[in-house]
This record gives C-alpha cells, structure tokens and sequence, in this order.
C-alpha cells in the first residue's frame, strides 16, 4: 500500500510536493506550511494582515459569492443572503436543527424531515458542502496568491466527534474547491502535533485539548502511543464561546447606563457597535487591567476584576464538561500529562489560570491559539509527503471503498487514506414493502457515481423476513486487515440473516491507474458533485411523491375537495420537472408540495392526538 498524491497542474505522482493544513473552522478558517527553509510550521498571511479568514460567504444580486472579511460586512445589512457557522450544517438533517433554527438568520430549508439540510438564497439552494468548498475554495487562492505555485493538496481538520457523514462532507467540499484532501484529522490531535506531541516514536501520554473559540467549546482527552492518536473521550458545548463573553459584557453595561435591552435591540448599529467595544474590552483586558471606551455618546468601562467575576460561571461550565470528559475517560485530571490550549478566548488570564489549576499542570500556550490547530495540520500533511523522515508512515488505503446506493450512488465507508487496519459499520434499509432481498456492490474509487468507479464485488443478502419499507436493519460492515483484505459483511439485525465476501482491492491495480483515478476525480469534481446534488434530488421527490400519494389516499375521507386538487396539481407540477435536470427547480416544486399538504398533515395528525386524548378519558 502506498501513499500517493498528484499534481493537478502537472497531472504527475509527486512524493515531496507543499501540502497546505487547512484548518476550517466554525468562525475562521486559515491554511498553514511548513516553511521550505525553516522547516517551522507557519501560518499564511498577507503581508501584515490576519492569518485568519472570516468563514462566511456572502451571495450578491447575481448570486455571485464572496468569502471572508467582504462577506462579513453584510452580516447585519443582509442576513439573508450571508451564510455564517456553515460548519454547524455539515452533515446535519432538519431534524438535528429544529432546536437551534433560531441561531441562524438565514433560510435553512425545513420540511421536518431526516434529509440532509439545504440553504436557501434567493432560489437558489445549496448544500453545506457547496457553501464549505467556498471558503476552501477562497482559502486554495490566497494560498497559491502567497505562495505563488498551484496548491492542489491538503490535510483537512474537523472536530473529533464529527462522524462519518460529517467527514466525508468535509472531504467533499475539498473535492469540489479542487483540492485533493489527503486526509481528515481531527483538531485536538492537530493541536498536539503543533505542540510536538505524538512525533517522537515509543512515545506514550495522555492529553487533554481545551479549545475555547468564539462560539463553541470543545475538550477532548486523547491517548497516543507509539505515534497513534485515539480519541478516549469528548465533551462540549456547541453554543458556548467567545460571543457569550461580549453579550455578558454589553449586558453589563446596559444595566449600568440603565439602556433597556429593548431599546438596543431595535437600534441595529448601537447594538453592534456595543457588541464591537465589547470585544475590544475583553481582548484589551488579556493584557491590562482596565478598559474605557465610547459606545456612540455613552462611557463605557470595564476592570480585570469585574471581569473575571462576570465571566467566572461561563469558565466553570467549561470545566463542569472537563469533569464530564474524563469521567467518560476513566480518568482523573491528575493522569493527564499535557494540556494543550486551543481558540483565541483560552488568551484570556483567568481562563488559564483556572484550566491549570484545574488539570494541576501549566497549560500549552507558548503557540498562537487561533492557529495552532492548522499548524498542526501543515505538520501533518509534511509527514504524509514523506518530508519527515523521523516518521514512520502507516500503511493506508490508497483509493476509497464503498458500496452503490440510491441512483447509482457511491456511499464511501472507508475513505482513502484510512490508516489500516481499519473497520466502518453504516446501516442500510429497504425501499419496497416486503423486499426479501439486497444486492450489495462494492466499489473503489473516489468518484460520485459507481459507474465511474471500480467494481470490486457483488452479492446478495437473501432471505430477509417480509416487513414493510424503511423496517429492516441491514447492517454492512467493511473489515480492511493488516494484508489489505477487504471483509463485506451484511447482517439484517432483526432475523440474524448474514453473508459476507473477501476481496482484495489492490488486486491487479497499478499506482497509473490510481493516479488516474484521483485525477479524474479532481477533474470531474464540480461535474459529479452537481449530478449527486441532482440524483439526490430525483431521489428525495420520488420519496415525497409516494408518501404524499399513499397518504391522500388512506385519509382521502379527511380532506377537503380543494385539498386533495391542489395537492394532485402540485404533484404533477413535481412530477414535470423530474426530468429536467434543474436540482433548484425540483428543490422549488418540493418546497411548493410541502407548502400544501403541511396545513392539513398538522390538521390530521391533531385531529388523531385528540381523539386519542378524548378516548383515553372515556
Ligand atoms: P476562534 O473561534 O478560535 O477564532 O476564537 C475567536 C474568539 O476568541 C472570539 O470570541 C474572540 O473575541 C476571542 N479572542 C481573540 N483574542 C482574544 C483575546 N486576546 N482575549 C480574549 N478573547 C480573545
């Protein structure tokens, strides 16, 4: 098994090109080398600028986007049409968001469904992965702007609880930005790597990373041994940060000007500018004791002490999730051996000071905390280009593995560049009432649809017991041993029926004909991406389509003559654009479904609660 990489703008295999670490975050995003000279990991700037890349995209009037600082002038002025925190929407459904739809201020498509989520700007619709290969594809040029030389290849870091779905969205969007992402990892390890944790060999510690950003927080407690990271447990709060400090500030002061919080609130531009000086207070107050400014003809100040009061119970539910993380760990704070500080809010003192005190150890804080985690990436991309000759790389898979699923599309389970041995178990169900059977195909390939890719096997799961659509739990999993063996096995969990297959994916295949299918795959990114987009979308009609149908007609009784027609009518208003290619165009006609037949769904399934009530009480 090898490692192998390729050059886009040359279209040859290179060993000891630049990889960029890219770390795409909630708030920012930024992209770190290592220094060709220095050998130092550095992050990119311009000039004197931030390293730091605001991660929101704005769409103008002719849907023409832009990333970073531009966009993030129109976060008051047009929220609409100003995606922020796209990193939150990443492999999430609707029904992951419905309690946090009030966070975000532009139009997140809900229909109340399990699908994954869509963004709405104008009538265009766009999926997290689109709005994330934006900002990739932002941060790919001022790379290369800096640098000046292409930049194809990166190592990407995502949270260490995201889950598959999530990591391979990122994956995608790197794809689709015409980056080919050599691997995913995750940002607590990043954050170790960039303080020389996990590089030395027969190297065993235990670490605790506490990463404080601007909205969320997260701490992990990871174990390495011998240059391999597990993660032992995680624990956070996804609304929890930064921004909390400067709405308790401007709380404060509000109170002390005796403002009612209402009369801000309806004035857009005091509101942010008290939110600005805010910020400014609590980023002075790092390394002074004593703040005074003007919000507009209003003094305002603020001193350490007063401060550290008012952000006190905010640190302590920091540690409360602290507890909580090495408590899943079966740890106590005192084995762990190196504390790593990670997000710009671990700059403030008391901060420090209560996480030390906590863990009994001096924190990590000798690196920038806001780029630390893409520091770590750059180290390790320099690794997985072979520049490191201290670091003994791991066997990997060189092309990802995966099965056909719904319109012919590649469901990845072990994504290339896995470590091996590795094991993915993901579970599939039926599509018709009373499917007795599954056809398992098993492809190679990093392309979206299977016919693009290499057809490794094929068998079928017989003898499911009948039960309706969706009710079967067909568990596959994908077992890849030291020898590179591939183990498919699917079990249906409620009878017990199983089978399984060994095949051998590097059977016969050359390191040209991977070349080329990553370079393909590169080269037909956007193409693909916007056939799944469309696949998906034929997919999702078709669903809405039957349901909707077999749902009028069982409750036909229940529904109003005009009902029912409109519902026929927006049915086959769907049922005319199936064909037409236009993903946006489906995604409108859904919407148009949906908006009809939602009122009178409520309407029965109310109907059907109070009955159920009454007849409780008879
Ligand atoms: P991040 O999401 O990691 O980029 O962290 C951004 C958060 O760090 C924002 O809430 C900033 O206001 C905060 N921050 C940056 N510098 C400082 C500082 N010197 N003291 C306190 N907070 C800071």
């Amino acid at each position: 098994m090898a490692k192998i990489g390729i050059n886009i703008a040359t279209g040859s295999l290179q060993q000891q090109e630049m990889i960029v670490g890219i770390d795409l975050g909630t708030t920012n995003s930024l992209v770190a080398i290592i220094h060709p000279e220095s050998r130092q990991a550095v992050a990119l700037r311009e000039h004197q600028s931030s390293s730091l890349v605001p991660s929101i995209v704005h769409f103008g009037p002719g849907n023409e986007a832009t990333v970073g600082e531009e966009a993030k002038k129109f976060l008051v002025t047009e929220p609409q049409q100003t995606i922020f925190s796209v990193k939150r929407l990443m492999g999430k459904s609707y029904n992951d968001l419905r309690n946090s739809q009030s966070f975000f201020t532009y139009k997140i498509i809900d229909d109340e469904s399990d699908r994954l989520v869509k963004v709405q700007v104008g009538d265009r619709f766009y999926s997290p992965i689109e709005l994330s290969s934006l900002i990739l594809s932002e941060l790919k040029h001022r790379a290369e702007h800096i640098l000046k030389t292409p930049v194809t290849k990166a190592v990407i870091t995502v949270p260490a609880y995201f889950n598959d779905a999530q990591r391979q969205a990122t994956r995608d969007a790197g794809k689709l930005a015409g980056l080919d992402v050599l691997r995913i990892i995750n940002e607590p390890t990043a954050a170790s790597l960039a303080y020389g944790l996990g590089l030395k060999k027969d190297e065993q510690k235990t670490i605790a990373v506490y990463d404080l950003g601007g909205g969320t927080f997260d701490i992990s407690i990871l174990r390495i041994v011998n240059g391999i990271f597990e993660v032992l447990s995680t624990n956070g709060d996804t609304y929890l940060g930064g921004d909390d400090i400067d709405q308790a500030i401007v709380s404060t002061w509000l109170q002390e000007l005796q403002l009612p919080a209402a009369f801000v609130q309806q004035n857009k531009a005091l509101a942010q500018e008290f939110r600005i000086r805010a910020e400014e207070a609590k980023v002075w107050l790092s390394s002074s004791l004593q703040y005074a400014g003007r919000v507009g003809d209003y003094a305002v100040s603020l001193g350490r002490d007063d401060f550290d009061r008012l952000i006190a119970p905010l640190v302590e539910r920091t540690l409360t999730c602290c507890r909580n993380a090495l408590k899943d760990a079966s740890m106590a704070a005192s084995q762990v051996e190196e504390v790593v500080m990670v997000g710009g809010s671990t700059r403030i003192p008391l901060i420090k000071e209560r996480v030390g005190a906590f863990f009994g150890k001096k924190v990590h804080d000798e690196l920038n905390p806001d780029e630390v985690v893409a520091l770590g990436a750059a180290i390790q991309a320099d690794i997985l280009a072979g520049n490191n000759k201290d670091f003994l790389l791991l066997d990997i898979t060189p092309l990802s593995l995966g099965i056909e699923t719904m319109g012919g599309l590649m469901d990845v389970l072990i994504a290339r560049n896995s470590k091996i041995p590795a094991k993915v178990s993901r579970q599939y169900t039926t599509q018709k009432d009373g499917q007795s059977g599954m056809r398992i195909s098993v492809y190679q390939g990093e392309r979206d649809l299977v016919r693009d890719n290499r057809k490794l096997a094929e068998f079928n799961l017989t003898g499911i017991p009948g039960m309706p659509a969706g009710i079967p739990k067909v568990e596959l999993s994908f077992l890849i041993n030291a020898d590179g063996i591939l183990v498919v096995k699917a079990v249906e969990l409620r009878s017990g029926v199983a089978q399984s297959i060994e095949v051998k994916p590097q059977y016969g295949l050359t390191d040209e004909e991977v070349e080329k299918m990553l370079l393909d795959s590169i080269t037909h990114a956007s193409e693909d991406i916007r056939l799944r987009a469309l696949v998906e979308a034929k997919t999702e009609a078709g669903q809405i389509l039957d349901t909707t149908d077999r749902f009028i007609t069982r409750n036909a009784a229940h529904l109003s003559q005009e009902e029912t027609d409109a519902t026929h009518r927006a049915m086959q208003e769907l049922r005319a654009v199936l064909d037409s290619n236009d993903k946006d165009l489906i995604h409108q006609r859904i919407e148009q479904l949906n908006e009809i037949s939602k009122p009178y769904a409520e309407r029965l399934m109310d109907e059907a609660v109070a009955k159920k009530l009454k007849g409780g009480k008879v």
